[in-house]
């Protein structure tokens, strides 16, 4: 094997950890405080926790998702040492893809966009956009460009989001009117508003135009198997079709794809 190769798995691994690590403790204490058991909250010293042990509280391992991370973040990490990513080079993509990461993780595990992760995301956003529109145009048109992505993101989720507001308080009208109970489901979460506004910085304008067109496609894709599979199994009912879609990932993915590959 390559020697130069341990220098990326190396670092994919601290990646993966740091991944694991936001994701287990952002959603509980919005900070970067002591690790926590995700089963119990018991809190796991510093050695304990980096050398990947069960939890001496409530003796329960760590969980497939630290696995699959770790794995996952490794394997990234080597391919695009060997393979850059053109728009971004090494150092800025591993960057943009621990963030990924992140809010990946956490919005399939609690359908969360944290704030303190959008914040930070806006400021990476507003960095990588400025770098990849601003290399042909100068550095003017590249943070223009990026504001003006972040803007366009922002916008049209922020009309989408109000739309589903309106579709929600229509549900819950006919819900109370059926003689059942308002389940707390938004069609389109608000965290995502932030969430394309933070990929509109990134990608700029143009492209946020092309990531929101091909994350709907997507995610409607993807919802139209689903939907034709409870269908197969009979198991469809009226409601399903106004079952949250967690749009977020979709976009993240989306995003990826234009960035890395
Ligand atoms: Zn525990």
């Amino acid at each position: 094997m390559d020697v130069t190769l341990l220098f990326p798995i190396l670092l994919g691994w601290a990646a993966g950890t740091l991944v694991n690590y936001a994701a287990d403790v952002l959603p509980f204490t919005r900070r970067f405080s002591l690790p926590i058991c995700q089963h119990c909250q018991a809190p796991f010293s510093w050695g304990d926790y980096l050398a990947l042990r069960s939890c001496k509280s409530c003796g329960k391992s760590r969980g497939l998702r630290t696995w699959l991370v770790l794995i996952l973040a490794l394997v990234a990490f080597v391919y695009f040492w060997l393979f850059p990513s053109k728009a971004l080079g090494f150092p800025l993509g591993a960057i943009v893809l621990i963030y990924f990461g992140i809010i990946t993780v956490i919005d399939l595990e609690h359908r969360l966009i944290l704030h303190p992760t959008s914040i930070f995301g806006a400021v990476l956003g507003l960095l990588v956009g400025t770098y990849i529109h601003g290399r042909a145009g100068g550095l003017l048109t590249g943070i223009g460009n990026s504001l003006l992505g972040g803007l366009f993101g922002f916008g049209v989720m922020f009309l989408l989001y109000q739309f589903g507001a309106l579709v929600s308080r229509f549900r819950v009208r006919k819900l109370q009117a059926a003689g059942q109970l308002d389940d707390e489901e938004e069609a389109l979460g608000g965290g995502d508003v932030y969430l394309l506004g933070v990929l509109g910085l990134m990608l700029g304008w143009p492209f946020i135009w092309n990531a929101l067109l091909l994350g709907v496609l997507f995610g409607g894709v993807v919802s139209f198997i689903f939907i034709l599979l409870l269908l197969l199994r009979r198991t469809y009912s009226n409601d399903a079709l106004m079952t949250f879609i967690p749009y977020g990932p979709y976009f993240i993915v989306t995003a990826f794809y234009m960035l890395f590959l």
